[in-house]
């Protein structure tokens, strides 16, 4: 038996056998080739050199339909190193020299260059090394046939995935297929795979660092999604109590699942929200069944996630339609498209620096990019007329951004206007506080907003300078922050100020032992995962307003982190007792 301990990312208990993904990267074997086998290594080479510059072209193509000439320029980069004469010219020459299998030879070869570009200063011939190391990738999955990663829905048996790596599109692939778990050796709490497996209640621990070494195929495992452990072949003591805690973990869920109809009103009589976050339309039932009331946050990205291209104004709009029916009378939040950081389309090799968070990602690309940030607008200004959908922009970081958005709205308003379509005129529109910068110029923004919603996942990463995807600094990524709970006040007063609503959508939303300290400072909607909107729910409706507002007052007269979440993670527990 070995335990694990990694993050905690989607809370449940799950205990089965292990299914490994393969890591992306490959051990090429060192084999000897006989002198007759010398033409056919050739011919694989030089096949596998066809079918990645097809690969590229395609991709280049597509990418120049998508995103325009500039994002497609590195393709002409990679093609320049596909065609590089000395590359191919060195494997063919060794091949013949020294009898070794081609894959082989043509890894040493571009570890060759990549070292020795290494050692010299200049950012141009950086950014060579990368493309080398695109290329090159590309090329060696041809060579070695890789097959892509496990499909899910070929999985017959219940299993525990387990994986160094897994993206948010893998994570949503997972949906309702035979996967009990899934762990990882990297990722945070609030990184898009921890949040996908919540929304689709898959448990889940990331952030293990070494599980993908550690653990076998078949294996069998004990995920602890509420403590962030992972059990490898446990004992049959530790497999009873698991068991028990599972069954636990379920009667208390059920407990919770008691008051989901009710409303969500402190014992003084305050009337707070509890809505749901969703990636996809699917969701809707799960949501239902949890009671929220309205999606505080429809992340639409997913959308643009294990497909091929990009969704057409049609496929907004019947998602959009599909989600504003289904939820009537309460409301949906629309957020635009927010791209990049951790979440990517998985068909465009997007630019690397949308892939930073820092980088050109969410509302300044859909501001650089209006025709593909108008295709969104106007279906969700079509579906408005079925419900009552909301607009929501992500990453503001100060007034103009909003403007420049909101004048692009403003045109499809006019678009839609002259061809005689209906939609909502009077459409809410709102913008998510997760920059710094947009918290403390929130009376501003306030001005020209129908509401707020606290983006709580960046809003931490951002003020806190922690990259929320990275297990490595997990330590210091804080919701209980001074500095966080400071800013979330700041944006709460300058909301109210100016009769706006608040609200909240990031992680801290749902984490209970800080529920009664934002319910203090006058949250008014808590958006989360809907499986926990239950447990929320719970808790406010076992407080007073009045005791809240002692609490957050408290919490913000301290000095740390770790004595707020103990301060008020105590009240917690004497309120509910
Ligand atoms: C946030 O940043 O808190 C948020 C809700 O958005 P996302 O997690 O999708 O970045
Ligand atoms: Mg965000």
């Amino acid at each position: 038996m070995q335990e694990l301990k990694g993050i905690a990312a989607a809370a449940g208990i799950a205990i089965g056998r292990a299914l490994k993904l393969k890591y992306e990267d490959w051990i090429i074997l060192k084999q000897e080739v006989k002198d007759a086998e010398i033409p056919f290594q050739i011919q694989r080479f030089e096949d596998a050199l066809i079918q990645t510059r097809k690969e590229i072209l395609d991709l280049q193509k597509k990418i120049t339909q998508d995103l325009g000439d500039d994002s497609a320029q590195i393709f002409e980069a990679h093609l320049l190193v596909l065609e590089d004469r000395m590359i191919i010219e060195e494997v063919i020459t060794r091949l013949e020299k020294e009898k070794l299998c081609v894959s082989y030879l043509f890894s040493e070869v571009l570890k060759k260059y990549i070292d020795v570009f290494s050692k010299i200063d200049d950012d141009y011939i950086r950014e060579r090394i990368a493309d080398i190391r695109d290329v090159g990738k590309r090329l060696l999955r041809h060579l070695l046939g890789k097959e892509k990663r496990i499909l899910f829905k070929d999985i017959k048996e219940p299993v525990v995935v387990v994986a160094h790596d897994i993206s948010p599109s893998e994570t949503a692939a997972m949906y309702k297929e035979k996967v009990l778990a899934f762990v990882t050796d990297t990722g945070g709490k609030t990184s898009h795979t921890a949040i996908m497996a919540k929304s689709l209640e898959i448990p889940a621990v990331v952030g293990l660092g070494q599980a993908s070494i550690k653990i076998n195929n078949d294996d069998l495992l004990i995920v602890d999604g509420l403590k962030g452990f992972v059990i490898i072949d446990p004992k049959k003591d530790v497999l009873d109590v698991y068991q028990k805690q599972r069954k636990e973990f379920n009667i208390v869920s059920q407990k919770y699942l008691n008051v989901k109809d009710l409303p969500s009103r402190t014992l003084d009589n305050f009337k707070v929200k509890i809505m749901a976050n969703i990636e996809m339309p699917q969701e809707i039932p799960a949501v239902k069944l949890h009671g929220a009331e309205g999606i505080g946050l429809y992340r639409t990205e997913y959308f643009y996630m294990n497909r091929e291209d990009l969704p057409t104004e049609e496929e907004h709009y019947q998602a959009y339609k599909f989600v504003a029916e289904q939820m009537r009378p309460y409301s949906v939040v629309i957020r635009t498209l927010d791209l990049g950081g951790d979440k990517f389309l998985s068909q465009l090799n997007i630019p690397e620096d949308m892939s930073r968070f820092l980088g050109w990602r969410a509302i300044r690309f859909c501001l650089a990019r209006p025709d593909i940030f108008k295709v969104q607008l106007r279906a969700i200004l079509r579906a408005s007329v079925h419900g009552d959908l909301r607009i929501m922009y992500p990453m503001i970081s100060g007034i103009e951004e909003l403007r420049q958005a909101n004048a692009i709205l403003d045109e499809c308003k006019e678009e839609l206007r002259s061809s005689g379509s209906s939609f909502n005129h009077n459409l809410k529109v709102g913008a998510m506080i997760e920059i710094p910068s947009a918290a403390m110029t929130a009376d501003i923004l306030a001005e020209e907003v129908d509401f707020f919603s606290i983006g709580t996942n960046d809003l931490i990463q951002y003020t806190l300078a922690v990259d929320r995807a990275n297990e490595k600094v997990a330590y210091l990524y804080e919701p209980a922050h001074p500095a966080v709970l400071r800013m979330v006040r700041n944006i709460i007063e300058a909301g109210h100020k100016r009769g706006i609503l608040v609200g909240m959508c990031g992680e801290m939303a749902s984490d209970p032992a800080m529920v009664l300290v934002i319910l203090g400072l006058g949250l008014d909607h808590f958006s989360m995962p809907s499986l926990v909107a239950p447990q929320i729910k719970y808790i406010v409706r076992n407080v007073k307003m009045e005791e809240a507002r002692l609490i957050a007052e408290h919490a913000l007269n301290l000095s740390t982190a770790k004595e707020v979440e103990s301060f008020s993670e105590g009240r917690l527990k004497e309120i509910l007792k």
